[in-house]
């Protein structure tokens, strides 16, 4: 895409987070808007950079191990890399040393296979990925009905319980995924899954007296009513870069 339209989607965004945060009554520099350039040429990237946006998300290990040295190669300003994707047990050790923060963080055991290669001097940066709206189809640690049922509230403390306890680890907050909808008309139906995740950190940032300040929801189609709903990261796709192939 060219530069221009590149500029020209960045500012369509700022402006409905603008408004999406007057609407919450709520500062927009409060919310860190992560360009998600997955399947995007690093020509693109740079671009999306020179027009000042540095933080940058990536959803896959093979494809960042490529993109993310090039593109720091050429960036004249600072670039904090989110790691969005699924990682796989094997491929975790290739994470730590090209992403700042870790978004999918989405199980115990994958959280200790990031720590074992930590340096203590640079922990892992990590938010919790939770499945609030009990789809299979998404990974994640289940949170599924929390308020509601004590069994999957037990795990889930049990786990953020082991979470904390390792070392290297500092856990940010949390993410998770709306479900997907044909219909515009539906995305009012993501309004209680983002609303349950911001409920969940209040209630976990309670009782493990942790700050857990970060809260990563909102895509292209929904972010406007993450933002009203308290996410401090949105995670904007083709609304920047457009359609993917
Ligand atoms: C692809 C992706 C996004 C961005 O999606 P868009 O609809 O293009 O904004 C956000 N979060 C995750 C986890 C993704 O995989």
């Amino acid at each position: 895409m060219s530069a221009g339209h590149l500029v020209d989607n960045i500012q369509a965004v700022r402006g409905r987070v603008g408004a999406a945060c007057a609407r919450a009554g709520r500062d927009p520099d409060s919310i860190t808007l992560i360009a998600v350039s997955k399947k995007k040429p690093p020509a693109d990237i740079l671009a999306v950079a020179a027009a000042g946006v540095q933080h940058f998300g990536e959803n896959r290990v093979e494809e960042a191990q490529d993109k993310i040295p090039q593109v720091m190669a050429a960036a004249n300003a600072p670039i904090t890399w989110h790691m969005i994707g699924h990682i796989q047990s094997r491929k975790a050790k290739f994470v730590p040393p090209i992403f700042n923060v870790i978004h999918s963080l989405d199980s115990v055991k994958l959280a200790e296979k990031l720590t074992e290669i930590a340096n203590p001097q640079q922990p892992i940066y990590a938010l919790m990925q939770v499945n609030i709206s009990g789809e299979a189809s998404k990974s994640g640690f289940n949170a599924f009905n929390w308020e509601h049922d004590r069994d999957v509230r037990e795990k889930l403390w049990g786990q953020v319980t082991q979470l904390v306890a390792l070392p290297n680890l500092q856990l940010r907050g949390l993410m998770t995924i709306a479900p997907f909808f044909e219909d515009a008309s539906q995305i009012e139906e993501t309004r209680p899954v983002f609303a349950g995740l911001a409920r969940l950190r209040l209630a976990l940032s309670e009782s493990f007296g942790l700050p857990l300040p970060d809260l990563s929801m909102g895509m292209t189609d929904d972010y406007p009513i993450a933002i009203e709903e308290g996410a401090t990261m949105i995670r904007v796709g083709r609304a920047i870069f457009g359609e993917r192939a």
